[in-house]
């Protein structure tokens, strides 16, 4: 066994390091108090499931969430597509859709607003504000967003380090609730469509003192590879997970191949239930001195 003081990176000093440089970079602000207002309650790990798009089986997906007791659903009216001739999603009319379907099951809705142009008749549609990868640095939108009230699920772009993604939220920070999401960065196994940076999420929520959560249905691109890192997210003392789900994955008109079938979140919540909870309570300050060991 190797002793502490030969281990080669010692993770104690680049979070240190990151914080000097996170203190010192002009305009970056770190928390003088240790946790921030979030998007969702603090204090047990949140579940957010729904499918990738609002779609045909919207109404049988959203019921089948909120029978499992689940409070949080997604789905995305306008979808951030590589190319313009893929669907694109519903638009305002499936997120007023969206919002009707989960009101009568009870349901909170988290969605992404793409466009600023789109700001203004959605922001009041949705509970919380998904701010998608592709514009986690878009600052007018991040502008935009802090007038509305509000909270914001911050997504990291795909190529953000940590230090980017932070000073995004900097940009909503004291204006609206702001919850981060790792949802996977760039790597180059073509095997997964991102690589899930669990650690990249532990320094953001401990280094920003956000509530953070992961996304490991595009954080990996496979439905089979959702549970096992939404447990790990857990173990790591995150706040939560948000998952791709859907009562005919096959019929998806996006992302059908990381959706979960119903009875695969419904395993997904019994495994979480037979946790035991992550060895750092949430209530907890997050700051880089808990990692420091006597
Ligand atoms: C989504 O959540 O629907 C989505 C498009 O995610 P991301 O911005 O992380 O790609
Ligand atoms: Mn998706």
């Amino acid at each position: 066994m190797i002793p502490p003081e030969k281990t080669p990176a010692d993770p104690r000093s680049a979070l240190e390091d990151l914080e000097r440089r996170l203190r010192t970079a002009e305009g970056a602000r770190l928390p003088e108090v240790p946790l921030k207002p979030s998007a969702f309650p603090r204090g047990s790990f949140v579940l957010i499931a729904g499918p990738c798009a609002v779609d045909a089986h919207l109404e049988e997906t959203l019921a089948a969430v909120a029978n499992l007791g689940l409070t949080w659903v997604r789905a995305g009216a306008w979808k951030p597509r590589t190319f313009p001739w893929s669907f694109q999603g519903l638009g305002l009319d499936g997120l007023r859709r969206l919002r009707d379907v989960a009101d009568r099951h009870g349901l909170k809705v988290v969605s992404e607003i793409v466009s600023e142009r789109d700001v203004e008749a959605a922001a009041p549609l949705v509970d919380v504000v998904q701010v998608g990868a592709r514009n986690c640095q878009n600052f007018s939108l991040l502008r935009l967003l802090a007038e509305t009230g509000q909270p914001v699920l911050l997504k990291r772009g795909a190529a953000c380090t940590v230090e980017e993604w932070l000073g995004a939220a900097a940009y909503l920070d004291g204006h609206v609730p702001v919850t981060l999401c790792e949802r996977g960065i760039r790597g180059f196994d073509p095997c997964f469509r991102n690589l899930l940076d669990l650690p990249g999420a532990v320094l953001a929520q401990r280094l920003g003192g956000f509530q953070t959560i992961v996304d490991p249905s595009h954080g990996t691109g496979i439905a089979g590879l959702v549970a096992p890192m939404v447990y790990a997210a857990r173990a790591c003392g995150l706040d939560g997970a948000i998952v791709e789900v859907h009562a005919c994955p096959e019929a998806s008109p996006s992302d059908a191949d990381q959706a979960l079938r119903l009875p695969e979140l419904r395993s997904l919540l019994f495994g979480l239930a037979a946790l035991e909870p992550a060895p750092i309570p949430p209530e907890s300050p997050r700051r880089p001195r808990e990692l420091r060991v006597p």
